[in-house]
């Protein structure tokens, strides 16, 4: 017998709860008991992106909320600038390219923060410039982009707006939508949110709604202003994910009851616990300057594979966290901290690396990382 643990950043663990409500035998969504449960749900998700707009459900995984940001807001030949960081500003890069945009892209080094200062000068360059596109963590690379900082700098130019991929950033981190401006927010269902892949959710801010007035790009499922329509009657425009969505009323309630303060903190002291960890037993951070409270990535140490390292950890240790991709691949290991995770899962996760480490043969300690993490995370109980 082997207990497995999912410490990867997506699909994060489903509390039991959520897996007990969607276990529930199937009914028909066209029913006021399904409308009392979806109205639940999106009044949770405006509690969640702490705004006051509606926050669209559609029936996809993270990306299908990135494309949707793209097809409603934009016509082909608009010009936008993307935020290319790592493998998920990329995406925006492809996607935005797939429907004609044409895109500058400000290259980041993989795990650094991107300088508001470039954003802006490329703002004030051209005029004709309509969106902004950037990840707020950078899973890929575990790095966070300022985003409240180009928030501000966007703001200033009524010709274009912010679109924000919040995917590892939203429920993990404070990013207020509504106070910071954001334009276009999306997460995902199987991050923070703790529930199975399968729902993208998009915040659209009342200039990005003009902006979808005059946006030709085609689209068909993913067409916001009929899923806008839709919600005011508490249905989508097409058959919805029922469970997911029973999932979601669920996990809500959970999220209620620790309160986004309460949810803030916990996510923070086990990043910094991850981190100091790591540190203690001497791995070097992907991301030190701009780290993600969402992930933790760290360099395999020097005559380490950390390809294998990931593979000891998930086949031998029962531990699956994430390996780097592109030039990061086999150098890197990713190590998730959000949704359904708590001190115990930080501390697997750190100990994990180091009995994971000593297979391998690399010297380390045992113990001495868990030691650094369980200081931090005993503020957790005062
Ligand atoms: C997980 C993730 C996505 C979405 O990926 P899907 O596989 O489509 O759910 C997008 N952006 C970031 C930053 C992510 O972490």
């Amino acid at each position: 017998m082997q207990k497995k643990f999912l410490l990867a950043p997506g699909p994060t663990p489903v509390p039991e709860k959520a897996l007990l409500a969607m276990a529930e035998p199937m009914f028909h969504h066209r029913t006021p008991q399904f409308e009392a449960i979806f109205k639940e749900a999106a009044e949770g998700l405006k509690w969640l992106f702490q705004t006051e707009k509606d926050v669209l459900i559609l029936a996809a995984s993270g990306t299908g909320g990135m494309e949707a940001s793209v097809a409603n807001f934009f016509s082909p030949g608009d010009k936008v600038v993307v935020v290319n960081g790592g493998k998920f500003g990329e995406r925006w890069t492809k996607i935005c390219q797939t429907y004609g945009l044409k895109v500058t892209e400000i290259m980041v080094e993989w795990g650094k923060a991107v300088d508001p200062k470039a954003v802006a000068d490329a703002l004030k360059a051209d005029p004709e410039i309509r969106g902004v596109f950037v990840q707020a963590s950078e899973t890929s690379t575990t790095a966070c982009h300022p985003v409240k900082e180009l928030a501000e700098i966007v703001k200033r130019h009524d010709n274009t707006i912010l679109i924000v991929d919040g995917i590892t950033a939203v429920g993990v981190y404070d990013i207020p939508m509504d106070k910071w401006g954001i334009d276009i927010l999306v997460t995902g269902s199987q991050k923070a949110l703790m529930l199975p892949p399968g729902l993208a959710f998009v915040g659209v801010s009342d200039k990005a709604w003009k902006f979808n007035e005059t946006a030709k790009c085609p689209r068909f499922y993913f067409d916001l202003k009929r899923e806008r329509k839709n919600l005011k009657d508490n249905t989508t425009a097409y058959t919805p994910a029922v469970s997911l969505i029973i999932g979601l009323r669920e996990v809500f309630k959970a999220m209620k009851e620790e309160g986004l303060e309460n949810i803030f903190a916990r996510h923070n002291r086990l990043a910094r616990a991850t981190r100091a960890a790591m540190q203690a037993i001497g791995l070097k951070l992907l991301a030190p300057e701009a780290p993600a409270e969402s992930c933790t990535g760290v360099y395999a140490p020097e005559g380490v594979d950390g390809g294998k390292l990931f593979k000891v950890l998930k086949d031998t240790l029962g531990v699956t966290m994430a390996g780097g991709q592109d030039h990061l691949k086999g150098k890197v290991l990713r190590i998730a901290h959000l949704g359904y995770v708590d001190t115990f899962d930080t501390i697997v996760a750190v100990a994990s690396i180091e009995m994971a480490l000593k297979k391998s043969g690399y010297a380390v300690p045992m113990g001495k990382g868990v030691a650094a993490a369980q200081e931090i995370l005993l503020e957790g109980y005062k």
